[in-house]
């Protein structure tokens, strides 16, 4: 059975971007260099805002990620300091290129997870996305990354350019022995934002027709699934990470973020000055998330309203969840 995995108000994660550099240019790219910075950021200053971002008290889940993080060379020894300081998981999202000799300089038992980024289950369909010899150089890597024991999962980002492809995906992450699928749905930011973001967006019926059958079927192959709820029924209960959870989204000039769909605007609720996490003055995202409309998430209605749908009367026919909150299907066992 799909379970909705409630935010957990005992864990924290920390999503890293140590650069927002990329040897990619994928066409939905959610980075935005001229809000969130071009630099890279010193291992020295990671290690600090690492210091400053762990809890003493609440468990800490670690994502590196960009940009490319394998791009940044001290990546390796970033993984390690985090493990000394006590990071409950630590994951590194890569475009699968593995850059630096990440896969000789880390151990398997030092990081959790490789989550790596294929929008296809061909060339043809990821290279559209992803650039030319993106397929073959990822697929590649994670078969690379397999065979030295680390833990692989594969994400993919669904949009109208792709899902009809989805289907496939379980046949090929069994074939390449990866047991953990998170399939993404597009958000308009970033590079999408700038292409033509109508060409993008999946409607209810086009979601819900496909992604949880196709995430079904992944389980029954012994895959593990999680994806983001995205719809809700009108009476269904909303909640906004941005109150009930703890989210840290922190880039190279310094801004946090508690919520993703926010970061094409300086809207960041942090920044790091000397080192020190200083709260922003408002208007910052911590104001938005208090606001209670009926479509659901605020944001949402403001960056992407393309997924939402109104009756005759003016009323949103059912709310947009928050961006984060996940649904699960655990792999069946054999
Ligand atoms: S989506 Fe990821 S892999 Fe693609 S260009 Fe952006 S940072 Fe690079
Ligand atoms: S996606 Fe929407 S609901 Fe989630 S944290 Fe952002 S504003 Fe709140």
């Amino acid at each position: 059975m799909a379970k909705t995995v409630a935010f957990q108000k005992k864990a924290r994660n920390v999503f890293f971007h140590i650069l927002t550099r990329c040897n990619l240019k994928c066409r939905h790219c959610y980075i935005n260099p001229a809000q969130q910075g071009k630099g890279t950021l010193p291992a020295k200053t990671v290690k600090r805002w690492l210091e400053v971002l762990i809890h003493g008290e609440k468990e800490t889940n670690l994502i590196f990620i960009g940009g490319e993080p394998t791009l940044h060379p001290d990546l390796p020894l970033l993984v390690k300091a985090a493990r000394r300081m006590g990071y409950a998981s630590i994951t590194v999202d890569t475009n699968g290129f593995f850059f630096n000799r990440i896969l000789e300089k880390v151990h398997p038992e030092e990081l959790d997870y490789f989550s790596v980024g294929l929008d296809g289950s061909c060339e043809e369909v990821n290279d559209f996305v992803r650039g030319k010899g993106s397929y073959d150089k990822c697929v590649g890597g994670i078969e690379k990354a397999l065979a030295k024991g680390f833990n692989v999962s594969l994400i993919y980002t669904v949009s109208q350019w792709n899902i009809h492809d989805l289907k496939n995906m379980p046949d090929v992450l069994k074939a390449l022995g990866v047991d953990r699928f998170y399939i993404q749905v597009i958000g308009i930011r970033g590079r999408s934002a700038q292409e033509k973001k109508d060409e993008l967006q999946l409607t209810r019926k086009a979601w819900t027709a496909v992604v949880p059958k196709v995430a079904y079927r992944a389980a029954r192959l012994g895959i593990h699934v999680t994806y983001p709820k995205v719809f809700l029924d009108s009476s269904s209960r909303f909640e906004c990470a941005g109150l009930v959870a703890d989210n840290y989204f922190v880039f190279p000039n310094g801004r946090v973020y508690q919520c993703p769909l926010c970061e094409d605007f300086p809207l960041h609720a942090y920044v790091f000055e000397k080192n020190k996490l200083a709260p922003t003055p408002p208007i910052n995202e911590n104001n938005l998330f208090q606001l209670s409309i009926p479509e659901g998430c605020v944001m949402n209605k403001l960056i992407q309203p393309g997924n939402l749908t109104y009756d005759k009367r003016g009323r949103p026919k059912y709310k947009v969840a928050c961006c984060l909150l996940k649904e699960e299907i655990r792999a069946e066992r054999k």
